[in-house]
């Protein structure tokens, strides 16, 4: 049966993918969108978010789409309201805020997903199953696009906890430490901060186990969405973010679901059953990345 579900943050994703995969969900109905701006032809729409929560005593689930620095008191209100939360990635702007997300969702007897998109990507599944019994002895992750592109104008990433080039990053890292059969820490990072930004346009990370990653934010053309994963003589090569897996040379069948309608699949899930997901570890590598990285100053930067 359907359930009622709220969108907060009407902007690229919520209307990239939020909006179609809640449209064709068997689990839930877009009942009412909050924006300051933004609309969904045909949806009940608020400009206050605690409006909502007061009249729409029907809707449960909230799914918040803002960017990671403003979400953190949409979710605080929202579990205070004793609704059920599904954050977008990154969870929050930092690793603190979301453990105390996790203890408030625990006390108000609501669920809390850290959503990770790209851990949903066809490919994943597969790859993680075949490295389950596996030690990894090389790897490197090759994440490079063209911020222009995937966020025309979006000026919140350069913003300080926008997370610059780990934006997308942190979906490679949301695989990595999904599909891994042991966790990993970096070792060293190179970061290069535009001269007028808060945040890095690329880095290149080390971990332990012999991997690394680049991360590009000005790749021009063949955008590249890459992993390799080695153990011993066997590879695990993923591809176009994920969505491709090709092992020892073979290509194998994917998950059935895109990513995002595997999300609300999964909070769909956790609601009925009570319960939480909670994963911080991609976070824990981009909050690494920055404590250790060496940071590099390069040619400002403009959309
Ligand atoms: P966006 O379009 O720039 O922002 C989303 C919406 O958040 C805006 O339209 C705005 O909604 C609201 N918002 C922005 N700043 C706000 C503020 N200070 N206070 C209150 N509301 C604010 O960003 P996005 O690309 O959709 O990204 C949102 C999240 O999704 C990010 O965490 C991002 O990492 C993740 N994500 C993005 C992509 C992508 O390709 N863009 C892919 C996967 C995941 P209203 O104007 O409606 O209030």
């Amino acid at each position: 049966m359907e359930q009622p579900i709220c969108l907060v943050g009407i902007g690229k994703i919520a209307v990239d993918q939020h909006v179609p995969a809640i449209a064709n969900s068997p689990d839930w109905t877009l009942a009412a969108t909050v924006s300051r701006a933004g609309t969904v032809d045909g949806v009940p729409s608020y400009s206050d978010f605690d409006a909502m929560l007061v009249e729409r005593d029907d809707i449960r689930t909230v799914s918040l789409c803002l960017p990671p620095v403003p979400r953190y008191d949409y979710a605080v209100r929202a579990i205070a309201a004793g609704r059920n939360v599904m954050l977008e990635k990154p969870p929050g702007a930092t690793l603190a805020e979301v453990q105390d997300l996790t203890t408030r969702a625990a006390a108000n007897g609501v669920t809390l997903y850290t959503t990770w998109h790209s851990r949903m990507a066809k490919g994943v599944a597969a790859a993680k199953a075949f490295l389950a019994d596996k030690t990894i002895t090389s790897g490197y992750i090759d994440w490079r696009e063209d911020v222009r592109r995937w966020h025309p104008e979006q000026e919140w990433v350069f913003e300080p906890g926008g997370m610059g080039v780990f934006d997308p990053g942190i979906n490679a890292l949301s695989i990595l430490t999904d599909v891994l059969p042991r966790p990993v820490h970096i070792t060293s990072a190179l970061l290069n901060f535009p001269e007028n930004r808060f945040t890095p346009i690329a880095a290149e990370v080390a971990f332990s186990e012999n991997l690394t990653m680049t991360l590009d934010w000005l790749k021009d053309g063949q955008q590249m969405w890459e992993m390799i994963l080695r153990a011993g003589d066997d590879q695990v090569h993923l591809s176009e973010g994920g969505n491709r897996c090709v092992i020892n040379g073979t290509e194998v069948a994917g998950s059935v679901l895109d990513e995002y309608p595997a999300l609300y699949d999964q909070m769909a899930r956790l609601v009925s059953s009570g319960a939480s997901e909670v994963d911080l570890a991609p976070m824990i590598h981009v909050a690494d990345a920055m404590t250790l990285g060496k940071r590099v100053t390069v040619a400002p930067f403009s959309f």
